[in-house]
Formats: C-alpha cells, structure tokens, sequence
C-alpha cells in the first residue's frame, strides 16, 4: 500500500509509504557485494544470517512477465546448488518456461539462478542493483535484487525525498525507510522477497548516482529504527498533510496508536500546500461512467462524509435517480492521484464543471515530508521529528 513519490517538474508527485503492510527485518544475505564477481553470490536469498554484519534485504524488481533482461560488462550465474550455470557478456534474456529458466534463447537451466554482474548488473531499467535471484514461477520470472539494507535506505530516501531538503528531515526520512524495510523482512511480502521496489512499498530505482547528501542521511542514522513498545512501527509518509495529518484509522480501517491525526504547521511552504484543479464536465461524466453512474445533464459530484480530521471519507455521484455513494478514495484513484492530489478537499460545481480546492498531497498518514523539512529548518533534530510524526514511539538500534 505505499504510494509513491517522484519529484516531477519539481513537485512532489507523492505518495510515501502509503500503506502497506507493515515490513520486516532484512534477511541478511549475501557478503557484501566484492569488486568482480570472482565468487558465487552466496545463498542470497536464504534465512538470515549475520555471518558478515551486513544486512540484505530482497527487493523485487519485476515480475507478472516471463522475460527478465539483464545487463553487464560480464555476467555470471549460480543454479541453487551453487554450481556455475552458465556465464556471459552484455545483454542476457532471460525466459521462464514453466518452472525452469531458459538463458539467452538456449539452454534451460534450473527454478533458480543467482546473478552477479561485473562491473554493475543492470536489469531492466534500473542500473547498480546489486546480485539478484531469478526464479521461474508457473511461467512468470521474478527477479529479486538482494541489495544491503543501508545502501537500499540511501537509495529509496533519493527517491522519496528532495535533494534540497535539510539533513535533519533527510535523517528522518532515512529511519522511516529504514523501519518500513525492516518490518517488510519480518513479514515479507512473499517468501521470496521482503518488499516491492516501486510504490506499492518504496521506490528503489537501483543504486547508481545516489547523491552524497542522501547517503549521508542513511550513514548517519545507520542501524536506527522506530518502534512502539519494542515493535517495528510501521512507519508510513506522505509529500504534504496540509496542516493536519490524519488517523490510520480513517484511511485503512484500523487504528494504530501512534498514527494519529496531529496538527502540522510546519509544510505550509510545499508546492502543494494547497492545490486546485477542474474537472471538466467531459471528465466529470466519464468519471461517473467507469463509476457506475450513467451521466445524465443533471451529474452531481459530492463530498458526503468527512474524517473527524477533515477529510472527505465519501463522494456522492447522482444523476437521472441514480445514485451511488463510494469511499473518497475509491474516487480520488479512480479520478487520479496527481489530479486529486489529497482527500482534504472541497468540491464546488461551476460553469463547465466542477472546481476540486484541497490542501495537502497523499494519504496524510504519519510523517508529513514538507513538515519534517519544515521543523528542520526550525532546528529540530531527526528524533524530533520522528516524535512528532509517530507520538509514543522510540527510536533505537536494529537489533531489540
Ligand atoms: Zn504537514
């Protein structure tokens, strides 16, 4: 349930993590990855262990396809027995078929192969992703990359954040990133990964040209992870609450002590602090179409229930006798998150249309972004921030 956040034009196109599950403790995997590929990867996919100190986590980079493209100066991969399986230079495709692996159009290999790459492996187009592991599954391949957890955090933070935002707020968004993945290795997603590399958990676009200011927050913070009463916390994000954030409970059902609504008057300075945008009436009835509503000259759209902080909770969309009312959600997906960028809105009918006026962008659960900058600038400290965002919890080694 993470949502995602990419800075386009400058703006953040949102959506921290947004809600998944909560994640797990890494799987520690592989050595640390070593120049050349002089060694099999390792069991990297295997039960943790700390043998070298370094802690892995298994992030998936594709799958729902039969076909994985892989790149590198040199390429080499291990079967599951650890046995040298095949080896080559470039461009390897590679093809599931059933539940065997075909390398390059020619031989099929086994269920499983461990890859790594000289210098880099680059696999789709995500470039520095460390060793991965392929498996074949019913004709679909998976291709997990087994990345060190730190550099995993430096990573996915570059993509969460802005460059431009002050080290404080960096740190603090470097520990959330840090304590989703460690929750997400806990309770992994699926027994062969920990968590998605894209918006369903945390974007991780590969390891290549993480600026120093990002790396610098994960090193900073290295090991620190938030918990409640000893837990993980399940630390989820968002660009911008605009000037409230909101329960757990309003927006996934189920209520999290220390995801509660706060008031926020630090992210007043975010590009979306407020945002306004015109649905035409063309949009407006295809909107009502795809929501089952056959639009009619008298379409209505309207907020009908609100979140005690606020926010929309349900849309009511009429026209012709029929009616339906959804959760604000459902409508805000179906409408577009980049359009409606947060459910703290107001919906006016004007001529052609119809007028969205809101504040804020995501979900506008647990640390707001914008607000962590905001308080950094005041001079708050990353532990600061992470209290204020994530109240009754502490911050504290990795390991309980
Ligand atoms: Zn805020």
């Amino acid at each position: 349930m993470r949502l995602l956040p990419l800075f386009a034009a400058g703006i953040l196109v949102l959506s921290g993590c947004a809600g998944a599950p909560p994640a797990p403790p890494p799987t520690t995997g592989p050595a640390p990855a070593q120049p050349g590929i002089a060694s099999r990867p390792g069991a990297v996919v295997a039960s943790p262990s700390d043998v070298t100190g370094t802690r892995f986590i298994r992030v998936l980079l594709s799958g729902g396809t039969p076909e994985v493209v892989l790149e590198g100066e040199t390429l080499r991969a291990w079967g599951a027995d650890g046995s040298l399986a095949a080896e080559a230079a470039g461009r390897v495709t590679l093809v599931a078929v059933g539940e065997r692996i075909r390398w390059n159009g020619s031989r099929l290999l086994g269920d499983t192969l461990d890859v790594a790459g000289a210098p880099d492996l680059r696999v789709g187009n995500r470039e520095r992703v460390g060793r991965v592991r392929l498996l074949a599954r019913k004709g679909e391949l998976l291709a997990v990359a087994v990345v060190p957890l730190e550099a995993y955090v430096a990573a996915v933070v570059s993509r969460e954040a802005p460059p431009r935002f002050l080290p404080e707020a960096l740190a603090a968004q470097a520990v959330a990133v840090r304590t989703y993945a460690a929750g997400a290795a806990v309770k992994p997603r699926d027994p062969a990964y920990d968590v998605v590399g894209g918006v369903e958990d945390q974007v991780f676009d590969g390891m290549d040209g993480v600026p120093a200011v990002f790396r610098e927050a994960a090193g900073r913070t290295r090991g620190l992870v938030v918990r409640y009463r000893g837990e993980l916390a399940r630390t989820v994000y968002h660009s911008t609450c605009g000037g409230r954030t909101e329960d757990a409970g309003s927006v996934w059902g189920k209520d999290v002590p220390y995801l509660r609504a706060q008031f926020c008057d630090d992210c007043s300075d975010s590009p979306v602090y407020r945002w306004e945008y015109r649905m035409s009436e063309a949009e407006g009835r295809r909107l009502a179409k795809a929501l089952g509503v056959p639009p009619g000259k008298d379409l209505r759209i309207a907020v009908t229930g609100r979140t005690p902080a606020g926010r929309a909770s349900r849309v009511q969309i009429s026209s012709g006798g029929v009616s339906r009312e959804l959760q604000a959600a459902e409508f805000r997906k179906a409408a577009g998150y980049a359009k409606v960028r947060s459910l703290k809105m107001e919906i006016v009918p004007v001529a052609g249309g119809w007028r969205f006026t809101g504040e804020g962008w995501g979900h506008g659960v647990g640390m707001c972004q914008f607000g962590a900058n905001g308080m950094a600038r005041r001079g708050a400290g990353f532990r600061e921030i992470l209290a204020r965002y994530y109240p009754g919890t502490e911050i504290s080694g990795e390991t309980p």
